[in-house]
């Protein structure tokens, strides 16, 4: 239906308590990228609220096909929202209610020429959310909050230190590189395990270059020679300026350029996986 039409009871546990857990998954070529993955997150996701899976793998991967399907544009980015539904407000779980599951396609463009050629702006933050970070919950008033301090002070993203330690930014995923290595913190639960970041490292190994995935200290972010931002929808991009400082040279350094290249290569794989389907 179209969007304008989509309505929610305003007892939704998503509207009065943020009850509930989401994915973005791209769609290149009206082909959905990584879904065996989003879906395994989202699995661990909903484990994480304790909250029962609506569908199998097999329904979602129809319901989905079917969205990309009846709209328009070969590149979209579905949202996929699931609450724990409509009830009377009490914080405890209600019981035999049937949770509330929202899509939602929208146009996908790739980032910006001129980001990727120029690099993008960041500033630092402290991590001041939750200890289950590692859940998609689609609470995210502090990802808010610390995005909109990026804003405010005229840059793209915060990348937050949570005692001392890079976690992420605000809507993305970090990596540093020193020397020619790629610095990646830990998937625990300080983190999204983004599904960008597991691509990053895949294409990494495969391409013998080295990685080292361990904790990240605040002075590794401030030596750096590179910093990206990864996500779903940005894919990979260059921190050039971090809290007005430049990153190494202030420029796009080469690993990023090695890896974008390798990224955008593997997109083309669901293209041509895509030829060969029809
Ligand atoms: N961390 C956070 C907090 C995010 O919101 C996102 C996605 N916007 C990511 C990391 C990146 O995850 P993905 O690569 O799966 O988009």
């Amino acid at each position: 239906m179209p969007l304008e039409e989509a309505t929610v009871p305003v007892l939704d546990r998503g509207f009065i308590f943020g009850d509930g857990v989401y994915e973005v998954i791209p769609v290149y070529s009206r082909r959905l990228f990584r879904l065996a993955e989003h879906l395994r997150r989202l699995q661990n996701s909903l484990d994480g609220i304790g909250l029962q899976n609506p569908h199998t793998a097999a329904e979602w991967g129809a319901l989905l096909q079917q969205l990309v399907d009846q709209n328009e544009g070969e590149d979209q980015y579905l949202y996929l929202h699931i609450t724990r539904g409509v009830a009377k407000r009490d914080h405890a779980f209600p019981k035999g209610v049937a949770p509330t599951v929202f899509l939602m396609s929208s146009p996908l463009t790739p980032p910006a020429p001129e980001l990727k050629a120029g690099g993008v702006t960041a500033i630092t933050a402290q991590d001041n959310r939750w200890l289950r970070c590692d859940i998609k919950a689609i609470s995210l008033l502090p990802n808010v909050l610390l995005r909109q301090q990026a804003v405010v002070a005229g840059t793209m993203e915060a990348v937050l230190l949570r005692d001392g330690f890079l976690t992420e930014g605000s809507a993305s995923n970090i990596f540093v590189v020193q020397n020619g290595v790629i610095l990646a913190p830990p998937k625990n639960n300080l983190m999204l395990p983004g599904i960008t970041y597991d691509l990053i490292l895949e294409l990494a190994a495969a391409e013998q270059i080295p990685c080292k995935v361990g904790p990240v200290p605040e002075a590794a972010l401030r030596s750096a020679d590179e910093i990206w931002l990864t996500s779903s929808t940005r894919e990979i991009l260059p921190i050039t300026v971090l809290d007005g400082q430049p990153v190494g040279n202030g420029q796009p350094g080469p690993l990023f350029k090695r890896m974008d290249a390798l990224y955008q290569h593997y997109k083309t794989t669901v293209m041509r996986s895509a030829e060969v389907k029809s």
